[in-house]
């Protein structure tokens, strides 16, 4: 497994084993746009030949698929390797969920998911993984001022006190705080937060900033400073 060295043009591989077209599609579309690369298999062998083959930093395996099941291929890509497996389970799949996670799974969604919620996870079990790679079992906590950004519990707490962040908050001022007093271009944390794909409006980054500033220091001291026309800075001290 490739190392997830944000900011290159590393775009992470994700394999989706799953027999249902419009799902495989509606995944592809979802993951494409945020940067990943796609590769699909319709059938459980066809599905841990393509794991071995082509290495990906995440497996999307639904249970219900012909031949053999999700939870057989499961258990033998546990065996194989370390991949960030999430299952995808029915609705009325309860079992299959535990039956899962016991297999080695380490997480699931139960269909119908929305995409925006598969791209969170997708994102979150991938950082885990290149962590614990990289890093063995280190808790890696980065500080600024009264701002700490547990990376692991995917906590922030300004003074002591946790503040709720959504998921592109926490990323952003996670990219932020990696570069503590230097310079984050606009283009780093686009790529970052939104993947090299995102052709958006760049405006969502500074509504993303205002926000942050916003849920970190109400009261206005700020940490985030704003580097006219190419950026912004994180720094110890509020400006
Ligand atoms: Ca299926």
């Amino acid at each position: 497994m490739g190392s997830a060295a944000p900011g290159s043009d590393y775009r992470p591989r994700v394999l989706v084993v799953e027999d249902e077209t419009a799902i495989v599609e509606a995944v592809r579309y979802a993951l494409d746009l945020e940067g990943f690369q796609v590769a699909s298999a319709t059938n459980g062998r066809e599905g841990l030949e393509a794991a071995r083959r082509w290495s990906p930093a995440l497996v999307l395996l639904d249970v219900m698929l012909p031949g053999m099941s999700g939870l057989d291929v499961c258990r033998q890509l546990r065996r194989e390797s370390d991949v960030p497996i999430i299952m995808l389970t029915a609705k009325e799949g309860e079992a299959d969920k535990v039956a899962g996670l016991e297999l080695g799974a380490d997480d699931y969604m139960t269909k119908p998911f929305s995409m925006r919620e598969l791209v969170a996870r997708v994102r979150a079990q991938i950082r885990r993984s290149a962590k614990s790679g990289a890093l063995a079992d280190a808790n890696e906590i980065l500080r600024g001022g009264s701002i700490e950004l547990d990376v692991d519990a995917h906590e922030v707490r300004v003074e002591g006190h946790p503040v709720p962040l959504r998921p592109k908050e926490f990323d952003l001022l996670e990219s932020l705080m990696r570069r503590k007093g230097r310079l984050a271009t606009r283009d780093a944390l686009i790529d970052e937060v939104w993947g090299p794909e995102y052709f958006g409006a760049t405006k969502t980054l500074d509504v993303h900033i205002k926000r942050l500033r916003q849920k970190l220091d109400p009261s206005g001291t700020r940490q985030i400073l704003t580097v006219r026309g190419l950026g912004y800075k994180f720094v110890d001290e509020p400006a």
